[in-house]
């Protein structure tokens, strides 16, 4: 039986402001869209905090048995300066000031987002469609918005009628935004807007001569709006009906809020049956962001090159850092927090080496089965990975006394440990031991100084020792093989 079957989860959804249980669209198939990456500039650990806490619910609903496609967009285009419908194209301005084509800008930060995810152990979404992919269906939904009389040209650009459209919907169902305070243009107060209405936003504007990345299209040559691409992407790929929407708590206004503004116009219905949005990833009390150069980046944890930190640290280090906190809640990044979270990383892994060596007994002194529902219930409550990890360390704590002989375990229930205490460990939260890997890396320079006292035995003429170098090691699995690049070894 799937596992989803017995697990009743419960998602927060940003919509009604309640937590409500998750009932898919297709029985036992799950649709879910993540706002991707604007391609300008290298993901910030901030940015990857939202991918992070999204990947571990794609592993959860993976490891329920259900049959996802997430789709994570690329916004290689569209996505402005400010989120008024004015300044440059974050890209377009990159390549200008690089001197270089804005595909290259992207090529670049899109080979360094997909670097640095692998780094950090991310699975791949189904679906990774760019914005640049979709212009041909992002004219098309404008044309229908038009059709449906919401959108408007002026002057070769097309916005959306927000006004028109909150006669008969709720413009700020999603933000809680009242429709006086949406206000997308502060320059039309100057009258130098075409906008009908400040709180209307753009769906194409026309480029101007120095606008590099241009289309053409019914009404000029230029680029869609930046909330266009989401729309078009989700129903594309997800229908216009889907589960899951989510991405950071800044864009849901206005990105989030425009989003179903547009799909609603089209479709008639609400496109998402839950939003999700992760907080911030603050750094010196601020939010972490590019813009204000008040950010870290996963290459430099990893290298431990930024003055903030005291060291470098592991990939997994910064998975755990992160599922240690809710994803609702703000979370502030320090090398001192890295470093406690470390220690309990480490605790957790030593604990997990020595997992596979546990003996089984006649009975069983610890509950496992009460155990694993407790971890399966931390992750059904909304994803509540802090609740998680202090059953795993309960997890722990049951290890260390089956190992020291103060607790036993029955081997069924071994089993059921090993299994539960994998999956959500690697396969759910997607950590990696790293101190497996610091194991094998001290085998590796053992076995390399027995190499190095063979190859002197022998030019000694000392067969003998040499020999039992060889079989000792045979003996224990690792053999050793000679060939004219000298001596390479296999572990069995
Ligand atoms: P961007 O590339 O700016 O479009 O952002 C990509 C994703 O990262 C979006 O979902 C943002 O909401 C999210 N994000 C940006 N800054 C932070 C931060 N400091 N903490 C958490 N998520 C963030
Ligand atoms: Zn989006």
């Amino acid at each position: 039986m799937k596992l989803y079957k017995e697990n009743q989860l419960k998602i927060y959804n940003s919509l009604s402001k309640t937590k409500e249980a998750f009932k898919p669209v297709h029985d036992g198939h799950i649709g879910m869209y993540v706002c991707g990456p604007t391609v300008y500039s290298n993901a910030h650990l901030g940015n990857l905090r939202t991918f992070m806490f999204f990947d571990v619910a794609f592993r959860y609903f993976l490891h329920l048995g259900y049959k996802v496609r997430y789709v994570r967009n690329i916004t290689d285009a569209g996505h402005l300066e400010n989120d008024a419908d004015e300044g440059e194209d974050r890209i377009a301005k990159k390549a200008r000031l690089e001197e270089i084509e804005p595909m290259e800008v992207v090529q670049r930060y899109t080979v360094d987002f997909h670097d640095v995810l692998k780094k950090y152990n991310f699975l791949p979404p189904s679906i990774e469609p760019t914005a640049t992919g979709h212009i041909v269906e992002q004219i098309e939904m404008i044309k229908d918005i038009i059709d449906k009389g919401l959108g408007y040209e002026v002057n070769g650009s097309v916005y959306f009628d927000v006004i028109a459209y909150n006669k008969n919907n709720h413009y700020g169902i999603l933000s809680g935004r009242k429709i006086e305070d949406a206000i997308h243009n502060t320059r039309v107060l100057d009258g130098q807007s075409d906008k009908k209405n400040p709180q209307d936003f753009a769906l194409w504007k026309k480029a101007d001569e120095r606008h590099i990345m241009r289309w053409p299209s019914p009404w000029s040559d230029g680029f869609p709006g930046w909330h266009l691409e989401c729309s078009v992407m989700s129903s594309k790929y997800l229908g216009d009906k889907f589960d899951i929407h989510g991405g950071g708590l800044d864009l849901k206004f206005p990105h989030h809020e425009c989003e179903i503004a547009q799909s609603k116009t089209c479709s008639g219905h609400d496109p998402v049956n839950y939003w999700m949005h992760t907080n911030m990833l603050l750094l010196n009390g601020q939010k972490m962001a590019k813009s204000t150069g008040n950010y870290i980046l996963p290459d430099e944890i990893l290298t431990g090159e930024n003055k903030i930190l005291s060291k470098a640290f592991s990939s997994s280090v910064v998975r755990f850092f992160n599922m240690q906190a809710n994803y609702r809640s703000i979370l502030d990044f320090s090398s001192d927090a890295l470093e406690a979270s470390e220690k309990g990383y480490l605790k957790l892994m030593e604990a997990m080496s020595s997992l596979v060596s546990l003996s089984p007994q006649k009975s069983s002194s610890v509950d496992i089965s009460q155990w694993k529902k407790k971890c399966y219930a931390a992750m059904n409550d909304d994803f509540n990975t802090p609740v998680l990890i202090s059953h795993l360390f309960e997890g722990v704590k049951f290890i260390n006394q089956i190992k020291e002989g103060n607790a036993s375990i029955t081997s069924n229930d071994l089993v059921d440990f090993v299994t539960t205490m994998n999956a959500f460990v690697f396969d759910v939260l997607g950590l990696l031991n790293d101190v497996k890997d610091q194991a094998s890396g001290k085998i590796d320079g053992v076995v390399s100084l027995l190499i190095k006292l063979r190859k002197e035995a022998r030019e000694n003429k000392d067969w003998d020792l040499s020999d039992q170098i060889r079989d000792e090691l045979l003996s224990i699995g690792i053999q050793l093989k000679d060939g004219r690049e000298g001596t390479t070894y296999s572990i069995s």
